[in-house]
């Protein structure tokens, strides 16, 4: 028997955090102590207002259909939070509730890639941007992202990669898996040059965008009016409310794309589940104490890992600005990215990531997530630092 499978899924790719995680979780149940540092979700509960809100709403009863675009309490909480924390004026009508903020860029990229389309995406990225264009059957353009720019995106290497077939371009900050934030004068000048190209679409993955440091401040690309005819904002409550296994995310789409996504939602998932819609809401309108403290945690973990990497063999780590992962250059060490990411989990019990997971530019790195304890991340430090020593020596 041959199943005559469409041919785009011998395109499509995956993540490899997942299968990292998968065997991280493997050799603990073989009694192995393995610290992970793979996997890029907060290590925080969800607060108890936020679940218990969700408890309530299924026991007043909320266990049918809700509208496919969202509760409308729901999406006008999203609205208000944006005009909140960035000005930004968008409508409830807009704003789309999605199971997870890899949706929209699931939708979006469906809506934009075809063969003959090419898409610009980061690279290194998150690997499911490059997945879903190649799916499509449009051309990936990777725009590098680059270590002597503190891994921000370049306004004039985006721009000088669009050309009359491109349709979409993704842009991440604060950025999957550098950490890097890109600052407010390279967003002006990548929005003054997307105005000479009025019919190419921008999907904005944005995250991570209270989760930044250093006195750096999110810009948001909805406060461009220039472009916001053709934005697609990607956001969620995964990593802000450490909600990851809720599978909450929303996004924000201009004009017929709107109805499009919302045609997508009703062709698939139909709504979001109800109860957790609820907990969204309650994230959005209740205390965000938890956030901020999230964010202070997160940063004292950042000067730990940041400080303990540049003491190791070989190893140097720009500063990351935003998110919760680490990206250092280990391409002194005389490994390949992978290998070492493999042998720092067999051997040493430290499960990260390969650079070149997240795209041809990442062969140089491994990616760390700090989502975990100081003691955790000390002692995976520590054990790092006596591989790569032992390994020196052995030289
Ligand atoms: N965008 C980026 C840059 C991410 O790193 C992630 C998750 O790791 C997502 C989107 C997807 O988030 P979610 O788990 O809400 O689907």
């Amino acid at each position: 028997m041959t199943l005559r499978t469409v041919a785009n899924f011998d395109r499509i790719g995956e993540e490899n955090a997942f299968a990292v995680l998968a065997r991280a979780v493997a050799l603990q149940q073989q009694g192995k102590d393995v610290i992970n540092l793979g996997i890029g979700q907060p290590d925080f509960p969800t607060p108890p207002h936020i679940v218990e809100a969700a408890v309530k709403a299924l026991r007043d009863g909320h266990h049918g259909y809700t509208p496919a675009t969202g509760i409308q309490p729901l999406r006008e909480a999203v609205a208000a939070d944006l005009h909140r924390r960035f000005g930004a004026t968008v409508s409830p009508d807009h704003v789309l509730i999605v199971p997870g903020g890899k949706v929209t860029m699931h939708m979006a990229i469906l809506m934009f890639g075809e063969p003959g389309a090419e898409i610009l995406y980061p690279d290194p990225g998150f690997p499911i941007y490059r997945s879903m264009i190649e799916y499509t059957g449009a051309t990936p353009v990777p725009i590098p992202i680059r270590e002597e720019n503190g891994f921000a995106f370049s306004a004039d290497e985006t721009l000088a990669l669009i050309n009359a077939n491109t349709r979409l371009v993704i842009v991440n900050s604060p950025a999957n898996p550098t950490g890097g934030v890109t600052p407010k004068a390279e967003i002006d000048r990548l929005v003054a040059g997307l105005e000479k190209w009025p019919d190419v679409a921008i999907m904005s993955d944005e995250i991570y965008d209270q989760l930044i440091y250093d006195g750096m401040e999110h810009v948001s690309l909805l406060n461009y009016p220039s472009i916001r005819d053709r934005l697609i904002l990607l956001n969620g409550w995964s990593k802000t409310y450490a909600m990851t296994g809720w599978r909450m995310g929303y996004s924000v789409w201009p004009g017929k794309l709107y109805d499009m996504a919302r045609k997508l939602a009703v062709n698939s998932y139909s709504c979001v589940n109800a109860s957790a819609q609820y907990a969204g809401l309650a994230a959005l309108t209740g205390p965000q104490d938890a956030v901020a403290m999230m964010a202070r945690e997160f940063d004292a973990r950042r000067k730990a890992v940041v400080a303990g990497l540049n003491r190791l063999p070989g190893v140097s780590c720009v500063a990351p600005k935003g998110a919760f992962y680490a990206f250092p250059n280990v391409s002194k060490t005389g490994w390949k990215a992978k290998a070492l990411a493999s042998a720092l989990l067999d051997d040493a019990g430290v499960a990260t990531i390969g650079g070149p997971d997240f795209g041809v530019h990442g062969e140089g790195y491994i990616r760390l997530s700090y989502a975990n304890s100081l003691p955790n991340i000390e002692k995976a430090l520590q054990r790092m630092d006596d591989f790569l020593t032992r390994r020196d020596a052995a030289r």
